[in-house]
């Protein structure tokens, strides 16, 4: 039997996807087409990584792709993508448990609502809880790590593993879960008594602070690069004179040069270059390499990343 058709067999009628474009999948709406697409239940997800690794097709997970940079050829092999059919969540007391596929801006919302505090950090933050668990995200002084009591997930090879607050270890923009290449599945989180009211409140200042300094109007995946010990990649890219730079339809923002922008029309292959342009710029000018942030899928120009 096919490798397809072995897929079709394990993930009910119409949930695989073929020549499915990524563009669609990603907030910087650029990005070729997967070979294979599957949005899977939770107990589907170790049997279809068992069924990759079997048939040696190559599998790479996604959530809400905010942090992602496709290459316009796509990307041969199968995108596992964790969101919609792995959304459940739930408040018991003041510990949120949530599927890995569940919204970030959901999971505060709910908390906001039932006036547990931990999450407003991350309300603004356009990710799935399983992303935000891989990258350790982060905003305002929050970061996953101080919320962690369990993550459930497996191994790339189908193994169960559990990380506890300590295990996870998050690090800047990384956590155990990454350092091993685990999937998410689930997780749980302990929150804090707090009031709807100063909830509110401060998931309404968060997000006013976002809309002044960020160019929330354009696609992006968010802050491109990491920000380098002792500054920030903004200020240094400001100072190498790239505010607005553009290369095709990539601009480094007006707004916020943190933030490569998809200014209308702008292919994986623009974005590629201008990260790669500004890289060699701040280097040369301040003698800082940058790092990007943002993750790359499938091939580029000047290679495989
Ligand atoms: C406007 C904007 C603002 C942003 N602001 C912030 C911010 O303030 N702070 C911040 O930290 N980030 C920010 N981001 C970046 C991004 O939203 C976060 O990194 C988010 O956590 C990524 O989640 P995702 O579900 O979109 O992951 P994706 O972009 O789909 O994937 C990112 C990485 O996580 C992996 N991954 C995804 N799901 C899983 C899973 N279930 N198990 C294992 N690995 C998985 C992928 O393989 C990939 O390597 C911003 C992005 C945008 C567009």
């Amino acid at each position: 039997m096919e490798f397809a058709d072995k897929l079709e067999k394990l993930l009910p009628e119409g949930q695989v996807l073929f020549h499915e474009p990524m563009g669609r999948h990603t907030t910087f709406q650029v990005g070729g087409e997967a070979d294979y697409f599957v949005q899977p239940m939770e107990r589907q997800v170790a049997p279809v990584i068992r069924l990759c690794r079997e048939e040696g097709v190559p599998f790479q997970v996604v959530g809400n792709g905010s942090n992602l940079l496709v290459s316009d050829k796509g990307y041969r092999g199968l995108i596992l993508a964790i969101g919609a059919n792995m959304g459940q969540m739930e408040l018991e007391g003041s510990v949120l448990t949530a599927q890995a596929g569940a919204m970030l801006s959901s999971a505060a919302a709910l908390a906001r609502r039932e006036g547990k505090s931990g999450l407003e950090f991350a309300s603004g933050i356009p990710g799935t809880i399983g992303g935000a668990l891989y990258m350790n995200a982060g905003a305002y002084g929050g970061e996953m790590k101080d919320l962690v009591k369990e993550v459930h997930a497996v191994t790339r090879d189908g193994r169960t593993v559990v990380y506890t607050a300590e295990t996870y270890a998050g690090g800047y923009r990384t956590s155990a879960v990454r350092r091993d290449g685990a999937i998410v599945l689930s997780a749980s989180f302990a929150l804090k008594e707090g009031t709807v009211e100063e909830i509110t409140a401060r998931m309404q200042e968060l997000r006013r602070r976002r809309q002044e300094k960020q160019p929330l109007e354009y696609p992006s995946a968010g802050s491109t690069f990491k920000r380098p010990k002792g500054d920030y990649a903004g200020r240094l890219i400001e100072v190498s004179g790239l505010r607005g730079f553009q290369i095709g339809g990539a601009q480094v923002s007006e707004k916020h040069c943190g933030f490569v922008i998809n200014k209308g029309g702008a292919t994986a292959q623009d974005i590629w270059m201008l990260m790669q342009h500004v890289i060699r710029t701040v280097k040369e000018k301040q003698g800082v390499v940058l790092e990007p942030e943002v993750c790359c899928i499938g091939s580029f120009e000047d290679g495989e990343k």
